[in-house]
């Protein structure tokens, strides 16, 4: 059966007010609901957790202490768990949430454990919604050091697991040949099959201010999904109904392959 890791980013998630998406979240839920349903075996990686834990709390911008950002992510993991379950239970689908260190790389019995997990869930038709465990990993929020965000998670998610494709939606239609937001002349680039120096070179700014990576981290996610030959699709996720298309070729977003 065909494997396959959805990564969504905070920026699809929630509106710019913080406030839950929910319309986003619904397409979100019924189309993967649907591609188990075609007996697919689907993996969500899911950020938000800080950007619904500020909505929630009514705060306009991310605390800049550590220990303040992730009692915002302890509030918004739950909240964010409690909309997905609601919504995937309309189509029937169940989930299970995996919160993860850095420990399934560094360790062996770690990663084992964790892939077992996931062997197991998949096995139920149970759709894994991943996320980085916020409480103890610090280096996702102040993404100083190794990985640590939730772009390279979702590869090392989909490497871990040997699904074939990554999907990953941002709030932006691709990877341009340098910033869009900047640049009013950006093009879009349709594939991509080797990332470099270069390629890193028009991935310039942090991105919004919810989320966190820019498009810094997709390409290093992406990078690691070529180097296992694997294929990575970076697109628009404003209408996650999208990946339908997708996954039926349709030429949107980048393909990484
Ligand atoms: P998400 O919250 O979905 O993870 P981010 O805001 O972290 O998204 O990253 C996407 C953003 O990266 C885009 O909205 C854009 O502002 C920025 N960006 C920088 N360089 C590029 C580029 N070359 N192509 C596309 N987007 C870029």
């Amino acid at each position: 059966s065909e494997r396959l890791v959805v990564k969504v980013g905070t920026s699809t998630l929630t509106h710019p007010n913080g406030k839950l998406n929910l319309q986003a979240i619904d397409q979100l839920c019924y189309t993967l609901s649907g591609l188990v349903n075609e007996g697919k075996q689907v993996v969500l990686v899911s950020s938000g957790a800080i950007g619904v834990g500020l909505g929630l709390m009514g705060i306009d911008e991310r605390p800049s202490s550590i220990p303040q950002q992730q009692a915002i992510a302890a509030v918004g993991q739950t909240q964010l768990m409690t909309v997905y379950q609601q919504r995937f239970a309309i189509y029937g689908q169940k989930i299970g949430q995996i919160l993860l260190t850095h420990d399934v790389v560094d360790y062996p019995i770690s990663h084992q454990n964790v892939l077992n997990t996931f062997e197991n869930l998949l096995q139920l038709n149970v759709i894994p919604i991943v996320n980085e465990n916020d409480t103890v990993a610090v280096d996702e929020l102040d993404h100083h050091t190794k990985f640590g965000d939730n772009d390279q998670l979702s590869a090392i998610v989909a490497t871990t697991i040997d699904a074939d494709l990554l999907i990953m939606l941002s709030d932006i239609d691709g990877f341009f040949d340098k910033n869009p937001r900047k640049f009013a002349d950006a093009v879009l680039k349709s594939k991509i099959n080797h990332i470099d120096e270069q390629t890193f070179e028009g991935a310039g700014g942090q991105g919004t201010k919810l989320g966190t990576g820019g498009m810094t981290t997709k390409l290093k996610a992406a990078q690691k999904m070529l180097n296992a030959g694997k294929s990575m699709i970076l697109a628009n996720g404003e209408n996650p109904s999208i990946i339908f298309k997708l996954l039926q070729g349709d030429p949107l977003g980048t393909l990484f392959q």
